[in-house]
């Protein structure tokens, strides 16, 4: 698609941006205290004070009012200029279902405070129910004019460092697994709530929740009770198409990066990006990231026409495709770095490492395959 001069001079600014404030290790250092912290609060803050965030939410809640293409060009230049800004886009997808489906206090203050730089958190996993999320099961139970909850959330992404989770319940049990699901939006500080860290390969992101007799009003629910099921694959386009874009940046990240170390470093007596093996490998990258770019926007700019209803398979194909191309790119990046690609201080282990989880949140890339291969009549 071609961009509009606003759109091409918000791209830039967000590019100048990262330039500025994290382009290098030594930044990054500094803002994640030495890479341990996933998220920037004085990131954050910069962002939300340029208006920035929440670019795609309606202006009556705190955001820009724009669309889902100002949105993309947002998660994908970030994601390319390295900010520590993980959690945006948890918070992000949790403001789908509110936008959706919120009570007017719901959207004033849970999208007002992303616009305003704060963080959200979604908690569907279970230790039992990933791929198969309709088999969830932590109960939550009516008791006088509000529920109770009890039971444990697995690979929350930000639960920590976010104001509240919006949390996926079985409110009842029913013939279809999918029906009797409720969505409860729960204060990460709630009494009989414990937040657990999951050690991974990263830094902390992600979180064992516990719920122990945690009492919740009626009042936050969100949605119609017993319909968490379908309120949440109505938004699924977006959500996928958001995962979609940050990786296109990510990619884009590893493909900047490669390019100048191959020009720079010399092996045999000329530069290595002078080998036909490595100009095509490069070659074939770039090519993978400039159509995965291209299709993102195709869709983002479907998503702002109205078309976002039909666009579950395009959602997941853009998933699927963009999240493989930035895991292949740091892959193979690291690669042609020999073992530089390997050092911390060079930055593309750290591009590996990040590459690795997308392609299994948000809905595996094999869950993604099942869907589109589903839109093939398969
Ligand atoms: C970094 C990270 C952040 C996350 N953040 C969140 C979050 O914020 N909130 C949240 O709720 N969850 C989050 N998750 C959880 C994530 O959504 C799940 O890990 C994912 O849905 C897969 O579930 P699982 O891990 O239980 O794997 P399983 O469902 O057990 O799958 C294991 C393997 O089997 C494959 N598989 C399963 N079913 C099928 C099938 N029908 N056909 C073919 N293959 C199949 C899967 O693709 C996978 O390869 C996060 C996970 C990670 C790693």
């Amino acid at each position: 698609m071609r961009f509009t001069d606003e759109q091409q001079r918000f791209a830039a600014a967000i590019r100048d941006f990262c330039t500025d404030e994290c382009n290098t290790l030594q930044q990054r250092d500094v803002l994640t205290d030495g890479g341990t912290l996933a998220n920037s609060p004085q990131i954050l803050a910069k962002l939300a004070d340029l208006g920035w965030l929440g670019v795609s939410i309606p202006e009556q809640y705190g955001g820009a009012g724009a669309g889902m293409v100002e949105e993309c060009l947002f998660l994908e230049a970030t994601s390319r200029g390295l900010a520590p800004i993980t959690a945006y886009s948890t918070g992000l997808t949790a403001a789908q279902t509110y936008l959706r489906h919120g009570t007017e206090q719901q959207k004033q203050e849970i999208l007002g405070g992303l616009c305003r730089g704060r963080l959200e958190a979604i908690a569907l996993s279970e230790p039992g129910a990933g791929s198969d999320l309709g088999s969830a099961r932590l109960k939550a139970v009516r008791d006088g004019d509000g529920y109770v909850l009890n039971g444990q959330k697995t690979w929350t992404s930000a639960a920590h460092v976010a104001d509240h989770l919006l949390v996926l319940t079985r409110t009842s049990v029913e013939d279809d697994k999918h029906d009797g699901l409720t969505l409860l939006v729960v204060p990460t500080d709630a009494t009989g709530l414990e937040i657990r860290a999951i050690e991974t390969m990263e830094a902390h992101t992600v979180n064992d929740l516990f719920f122990t007799d945690v009492h919740v009003p009626a009042a936050d629910v969100v949605g119609q009770v017993g319909r968490a099921w379908n309120h949440l694959m109505r938004g699924l386009s977006v959500e996928r198409l958001i995962i979609a874009a940050m990786s296109v940046g990510a990619a884009q990240r590893s493909l900047d990066d490669v390019l100048e170390y191959v020009r720079q470093r010399e092996q045999f007596g000329r530069p290595i990006s002078s080998f036909q093996a490595v100009r095509h490998k490069l070659a074939d990258l770039a090519t993978d990231i400039a159509c995965s770019r291209s299709f993102v926007y195709e869709v983002a700019e479907r998503i702002d026409a109205g078309e976002e209803e039909q666009l579950a398979r395009e959602g997941s194909m853009a998933k699927l495709k963009c999240t493989e191309v930035a895991k292949q790119t740091a892959l193979e990046a690291m690669q042609l770095m020999g073992g530089y690609g390997y050092a911390r201080e060079y930055g593309m282990e750290g591009q590996v490492r990040k590459a690795l989880a997308p392609p299994i949140y948000g809905g595996t890339n094999e869950i993604q395959r099942e869907i589109i291969g589903k839109g093939l009549h398969l």
